[in-house]
């Protein structure tokens, strides 16, 4: 029945989600707040006395992490821009497991699916592909 030409709506859907190109970045935005070691600062002993906030950019590559000192104006755009991220990822996580969803219509299908492929492939049947596809992760 699911024809490879056929594209689920939920696959059209993440993948014009994903489609949207925006400025976006991994890593995350700590705020810090620093003492100065200045004689007599009062930074020194009371922690609201602290000098700050001071923003950076953290995002680990490989084994090390990199790190961006952000300015104050820059940080709500950072922010936005760590969110985006996060969004975009959710939203490949989600068209992953629609396409596999996909995947496994296309193995259920009687017509496609010889017996040894639907043994292999479990019991699943071909289910609604609306099923929340970002409920689970694996
Ligand atoms: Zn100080």
């Amino acid at each position: 029945m699911p024809d490879p030409t056929d594209v689920p709506n939920p696959v059209r859907d993440l993948l014009d989600a994903l489609a949207v190109p925006r400025p976006m970045r991994r890593g995350s935005l700590s705020e810090r707040y620093m003492r100065c070691n200045k004689p007599g600062c009062p930074c020194a002993e009371r922690p609201e006395a602290r000098h700050g906030p001071y923003f950076s950019l953290t995002r680990v590559v490989g084994h090390r992490t990199r790190s961006r000192l952000v300015s104050a104006e820059q940080a709500a755009t950072v922010r936005a821009q760590v969110e985006a991220g996060r969004q975009f990822r959710k939203h490949v996580e989600a068209y992953w497991q629609a396409c596999e969803q996909w995947a496994n219509a296309q193995l259920d299908a009687p017509a496609a699916a010889s017996q040894e492929a639907a043994k292999k492939g479990g019991s699943r049947r071909p289910s609604t592909p609306r099923s929340s596809p970002r409920s689970k992760r694996s």
